[in-house]
């Protein structure tokens, strides 16, 4: 029976453009796809302002902490037209960054994107997924969200969000980059 799309969860405001759902791994508490320019291209290099760190071999996005505070900000950058997509600020998108962020994060100066290379050959093209996980249903993210969500918005106080790459140039992947609980 095929899936009907309204039985997604789904797409934050800000992945509307680019997110396109892949409905065998989605459902109704987790959305995911892959991402692809309006100008038609899925190949991009991955813009970061995080730790670049490994674990067990495997290289993973953490928080940045700076004198300035604490940053998780990931982008795409389309490699066919040049325009850069932000895809997850921890200031802005889930639960803590939309529903509740802290007093004058919005307000920093963000440093600025470094642009991941493959950990294998080095190239920066690479295929994006994004993954969204909401870990509460409708009703219990209106709650906890004490008026700030509504009918129109609940969605985005999600729970996770993932980053899984695919170097184009040598197959490097898929690599889960970006594993991170959002409250
Ligand atoms: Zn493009
Ligand atoms: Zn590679």
């Amino acid at each position: 029976m095929r899936k009907d799309s309204t039985e997604f969860y789904p797409t934050p405001a800000h992945l509307r453009d680019l997110l396109v759902s892949d409905p065998n791994s989605s459902d109704a508490h987790e959305l995911h796809g892959v991402i692809r320019c309006p100008c038609g291209s899925a190949v991009s290099s991955l813009l970061y302002v995080a730790e670049l760190t490994e674990s067990q071999g495997i290289p993973l996005l953490r928080v940045l902490e700076l004198p300035a505070g604490f940053f998780l900000r990931i982008g795409a950058r389309c490699m066919a037209c040049s325009r850069t997509h932000l895809l997850f600020d921890d200031d802005y998108h889930g639960w803590n960054g939309f529903v509740c962020p802290s007093r004058g994060a919005r307000e920093r100066a963000r440093p600025l994107y470094q642009t991941y290379a493959c950990h294998r050959c080095k190239a920066e093209s690479h295929q994006i997924s994004v993954g969204i996980l909401g870990d509460k249903d409708q009703g219990e993210m209106l709650e906890d969200a004490d008026g700030v969500l509504d009918q129109s918005n609940w969605f985005e106080g999600f729970g996770w969000f993932t980053v899984e790459i695919t170097c184009v140039s040598c197959g490097y992947g898929p690599v889960a980059v970006v594993d991170y609980e959002t409250r």
